[in-house]
């Protein structure tokens, strides 16, 4: 297969803590999968920074020429309010003090979900399942499981042995664990008694009456334990064993290790080839959470409504300032910070533009290549936007000298220069040009200069009916036409 670089893209994996050289298991094939949403509540920027940093790795890999099937789930069912295997049901929480369904408070975030990311640009994945669309296939790896002696029945619900498992295998390898670590460290005995282990999770929850989301299974009334979903819908559409797997950091312990462990349970196959995981983005130097309401939800910057901000900032803005830092560093939000986007995505913007107005010459100074592949370079290092960006900068800069007159570019140069600007701003970092379009205001105006052209000709031909026949057509669209000394201007209702 031919990539449209030639370097070697390399990783940060989280199993092993390196970055490493990153090859598919099938050639030219990727399978990614990240953990969506819980949908019961909006979702805050924090969580737009992971799905738009996966989102960037997405449209990196498909500009490299890889066939990527993304998968990223909704979780709508399962996840307890405390992450650990007690308390409510997120969801049916909300929907009990909503007075709603659970699958109305279900759909209603997953659309203010996809409303959000469209806003931001977020590419839509390739399969978006639900884990309330896959209850059987969660059945049926818990049955596995069970086989295999990797779980325990207990009151109708059943539980991962993470002690059994953890003889012939190593739970703990992703997060850097060591699990009899984590049994000294056990202080509380366990709520649920009917764990053997306080480290044991729950596969499958038994109902209690007044549980809302419920299912028939082999045990009982009962719902999936918030773990499975993951490894069942990873496994359905990418195989036993896909290339990547991504999400926030504070997802690698206990989700993702518990998925781990599930599938090498299951079928003794290890699930991923990379594990990528994303920083958080904090406010206050704190993580954004929903739980904490230590957060700010992405309408309020778009509107500016929110006490600390001193103006809207349009998505393309907050794209841009998400970008600027390496999605596996930590990232603070302030006004400051985005002021300061918004300034250099201007420029960026302005740059491009000027970009195709340039007037070529027959010797370049500017040495387009090498800069394209410094920005290559750039991005095949674990996606390395921030480095990007400063090479971005640099074609910004040598534009503004051809601009001035002070250097030189060929044809050829500036074509390609163009075409590497779109491609790295627009198809992968995913940033949009300013709102209001200006290519279509753009062409508007020449349209108008040409009609107040043709309308100055019939004037002074005599020919009042033509002319007067623009002006009011005009009139009646809203534009008005103003005769002046320095000729005619319009102005636009
Ligand atoms: P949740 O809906 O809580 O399951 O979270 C959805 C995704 O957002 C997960 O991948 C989390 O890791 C991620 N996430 C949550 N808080 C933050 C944050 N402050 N910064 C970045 N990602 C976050
Ligand atoms: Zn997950």
């Amino acid at each position: 297969m031919q990539l449209f670089s030639q370097q070697q893209l390399k990783v940060t994996n989280s199993l092993s803590g390196k970055k490493e050289v990153f090859t598919p298991l099938k050639e030219g094939y990727v399978g990614m999968y990240v953990c969506g949403p819980t949908v019961y509540s909006n979702v805050h920027l924090g969580n737009c920074r992971t799905f738009m940093s996966f989102d960037m790795i997405f449209r990196y890999l498909k500009h490299l020429g890889y066939k990527v099937r993304y998968v990223r789930n909704i979780t709508d069912a399962g996840h307890l309010e405390n992450d650990a295997d007690d308390g409510e049901d997120k969801i049916a929480k909300k929907a009990k003090l909503e007075q709603l369904e659970p699958m109305e408070v279900v759909q209603r975030y997953t659309v203010d979900f996809h409303e959000t990311l469209q806003k931001l640009n977020l590419l839509p994945p390739s399969i978006e399942p639900t884990a309330t669309g896959h209850i059987i296939e969660q059945i049926q790896i818990i049955e596995q499981i069970l086989e295999k002696g990797f779980a325990y029945e207990q009151n109708g619900s059943v539980y991962f042995d993470v002690v059994k498992f953890n003889v012939s295998h190593d739970y703990g390898k992703l997060s850097g664990r060591k699990l009899e670590d984590m049994i000294a460290n056990t202080r509380e005995l366990t709520a649920q008694q009917e764990k053997k282990n306080p480290q044991d999770f729950a596969l499958w929850k038994k109902a209690e009456p007044q549980h809302i989301m419920r299912w028939p299974s082999p045990w009982g009334d009962g719902f999936p334990g918030w773990h499975l979903e993951c490894t069942a819908m990873s496994t359905k559409y990418l195989g036993e064993q896909f290339d990547i797997h991504g999400g926030g950091m504070d997802l690698k312990f206990p989700h993702h290790e518990c998925e781990i462990a599930q599938a090498e349970a299951s079928n003794n196959l290890s699930p991923v080839k990379y594990w990528l995981h994303a920083n958080m983005l904090t406010l206050n130097g704190k993580k954004m959470s929903k739980s904490t309401g230590n957060n700010i939800y992405p309408s309020e910057i778009f509107s500016g409504e929110n006490d600390i901000l001193s103006k809207a900032f349009a998505p393309a803005v907050v794209r841009f300032f998400m970008m600027q830092a390496h999605y596996t560093s930590i990232l603070d939000l302030s006004d400051t910070a985005l002021l300061a986007s918004e300034k250099g995505y201007h420029k960026l913007m302005e740059g491009i533009k000027c970009l195709s107005t340039l007037a070529p010459s027959d010797t370049s100074d500017f040495d387009v290549n090498a800069w394209k592949n410094k920005c290559y370079e750039a991005m095949n290092d674990d996606f390395n936007t921030p480095i990007l960006i400063a090479h971005l900068f640099e074609a910004v800069r040598q534009i503004n000298l051809i601009k001035d007159g002070k250097a030189k570019i060929t044809v050829t140069n500036q074509l390609e220069l163009q075409n590497s600007m779109n491609a790295f701003v627009f198809e992968v970092l995913g940033i949009t040009a300013p709102e209001g379009n200006d290519t279509t205001s753009e062409t508007l105006d020449g349209v108008l200069h040409l009609l107040i052209d043709l309308r100055n000709k019939a004037r002074a031909n005599k020919d009042f009916a033509t002319s007067d026949n623009i002006r009011d057509k005009l009139e009646a669209m809203g534009i008005q036409l103003k005769d002046g000394k320095e000729g005619t201007t319009f102005s636009i209702n």
